[in-house]
């Protein structure tokens, strides 16, 4: 079992790029979100531009970052998977400094995070990279979450690898229909109705340890058969 895990609106109560372009970012930044919902531009585009347009030096990016809190159960949830050995990866279209910092100050700065790469700072400017793109993904997004998640054939039929994915946003379309079990919110569990997709809502992280533990458990049994 592995499980990958979106960020914004699912670990963070909020989503912190928004957050921070509502207040550091030269209000243009609404122009490149408006062009982005017209599908003008890219996701991925848009998050460059956008990331570009932000103000405001360090410390006040990171007081606006200090703000941002986590969802019900996420520090519990962690702790079961590594109590059970089970990786656990935070897959974001958002931006890796964001992401860091919030989960350091909640004492999870070691989980693997793969994010856009932001350079740069106040003084300088930010500028954002985007070493996880890939021409052709149907999301468009800075991050191809459906290539980061993508296992290899040999691995395809044991389910010990077993892949979980947790999410709620459009960049999580793309990886939702490869995931062996899904947990959904908002526009993700919208989108996996109108798909009939199998699929858990959950509102808080407690609700996805019990079910991720009572998985594993039938997983654990089946395997000492
Ligand atoms: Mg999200
Ligand atoms: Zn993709």
């Amino acid at each position: 079992m592995r499980v990958f895990c979106d960020f914004d609106g699912t670990i963070a109560k909020v989503d912190t790029t928004d957050l921070v372009l509502t207040r550091l970012a030269d209000p243009a930044w609404e122009g490149l979100e408006e062009r982005w919902t017209r599908g003008e531009i890219t996701a991925a585009e848009c998050m460059r531009g956008q990331v570009a347009l932000i103000g405001g030096d360090d410390t006040a990016l990171d007081a606006v970052l200090d703000t941002v809190e986590l969802a019900e159960g996420f520090a519990a949830f962690v702790a079961w998977c590594q109590a059970h050995h089970v990786p656990l990866t935070v897959v974001s279209d958002g931006v890796d400094h964001f992401i860091v910092r919030i989960l350091e100050r909640h004492g999870l700065g070691r989980l693997p995070v793969i994010a856009n790469h932001l350079v740069g700072n106040g003084e300088l400017g930010r500028r954002l990279e985007q070493p996880w793109s890939r021409a052709g993904c149907a999301a468009g997004s800075g991050v191809c979450k459906c290539q980061v998640a993508a296992r290899s054939d040999e691995r395809a039929n044991d389910l010990r690898d077993l892949m979980v994915f947790i999410g709620d946003g459009r960049s999580d379309f793309c990886v939702s229909g490869r995931a062996d079990l899904l947990f959904a919110r908002d526009k993700l569990a919208a989108y996996a109705r109108s798909r009939a997709m199998p699929h858990h809502e959950f509102s808080d992280f407690h609700s996805i340890t019990a079910t991720l533990a009572a998985a594993h458990e039938r997983l654990a049994r089946r395997a000492a058969i």
